[in-house]
């Protein structure tokens, strides 16, 4: 039997073990906050960061929410980081992308205090988690290192391909695989779309995460019998229904389904897990900022 992998349990259970830690940070007068600056009219952005405020709220976190004409100078957007970086409420800051085309993103993550980083995505975070002394952990390849281990699944020794070479999922995904730490030591390939016969690559895998954007690239003849399958892609593709969408993800599910032993869906994998993994930044944050212990799920 298939081990269809369900990101809202083991994501809710993070959470309620996260409220423990909320406690501990309320009884020592802390109350842990998320800044979200949004720069952009785009309704999916939008709902991204109303996500984001909805799931604090419900667990006892703070939000403050800066939001940027995104017609507005770039000097507007780096201002509000910047007053969010003195804000002692705000212990972690997140700058919704994509930003305008004329603001520099790379400098956007840099303007970040590194402690409030709450994304990962800070040069001084990306450079830790690279050196095995990680911060904060990008919260989608988190986020999928914690379905790994609520499945059970080893990645020690193991063959894992990482389809997707991005700075938000595909590196930081491959950097955590490869740590000598618990939900690394796997042998790890990073492909691309200039992989030369990408199938050969995931059907030698134990271990396959796809994170292209491409809808259903992975298909079961692409898997090896007894893999596992982790599809961080979500596509929205014609459906004849009310919507006249439907959400698909970088796998064929039904497929990869008859071949692996453990699989996540799209939705409800890999996408309730990014949120969680936001708010576990926050409270570690919250914790490191004001040097309270508490025991991270
Ligand atoms: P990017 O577009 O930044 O990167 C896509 C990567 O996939 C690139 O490295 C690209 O290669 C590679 N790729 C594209 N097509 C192919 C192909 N045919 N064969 C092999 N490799 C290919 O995307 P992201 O990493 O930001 O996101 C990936 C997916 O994950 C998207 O569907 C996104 O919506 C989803 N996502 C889901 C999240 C969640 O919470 N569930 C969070 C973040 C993302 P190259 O570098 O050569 O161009």
């Amino acid at each position: 039997m298939t081990h269809v992998l369900d990101g809202n349990a083991v994501g809710d259970r993070i959470r309620d073990e996260l409220s423990d830690c909320i406690d501990t940070l309320e009884d020592a007068g802390v109350t842990p906050g998320l800044a979200t600056v949004l720069m952009s009219d785009d309704g999916a952005s939008e709902t991204y960061v109303s996500m984001k405020q909805q799931a604090c709220e419900e667990i006892g976190i703070e939000s403050i929410h800066h939001e940027i004409d995104p017609d507005a100078p770039a000097a507007e957007l780096f201002d509000s980081v910047d007053a969010l970086n003195d804000d002692p409420a705000a212990n972690g800051i997140l700058v919704q992308m994509p930003v305008p085309d004329h603001v520099d993103n790379r400098e956007v993550l840099r303007s970040i205090d590194p402690l409030k980083d709450v994304d990962g995505f800070h040069p001084e975070n990306v450079g830790r988690l690279v050196a095995g002394d990680a911060r904060f952990k990008p919260c989608t390849p988190h986020g999928v290192q914690k379905l790994l281990a609520a499945a059970d699944v080893d990645t020690e020794g193991k063959d894992a391909v990482v389809v997707g070479r991005s700075d938000i999922v595909g590196k930081p995904m491959a950097n955590l695989l490869i740590q000598k730490d618990d939900g690394g030591n796997a042998t790890t390939t990073v492909c691309h779309s200039r992989t030369d016969d990408l199938a050969a690559k995931t059907r030698a895998a134990d271990i396959v995460i796809a994170a292209t954007g491409y809808p259903e690239l992975v298909d079961g003849s692409m898997i090896s019998e007894g893999a596992t399958v982790i599809d961080v892609g979500v596509n929205r593709v014609d459906a004849d229904n009310e919507k006249g969408y439907e959400l698909v993800g970088d796998v064929e599910f039904e497929s990869a389904k008859e071949k692996a032993d453990v699989i996540t869906p799209v939705p409800g994998g890999v996408g309730p897990m990014t949120i969680t993994m936001l708010l576990y930044n926050t409270v570690k944050a919250a914790s490191l900022q004001h040097d309270v212990d508490v025991s991270l799920p």
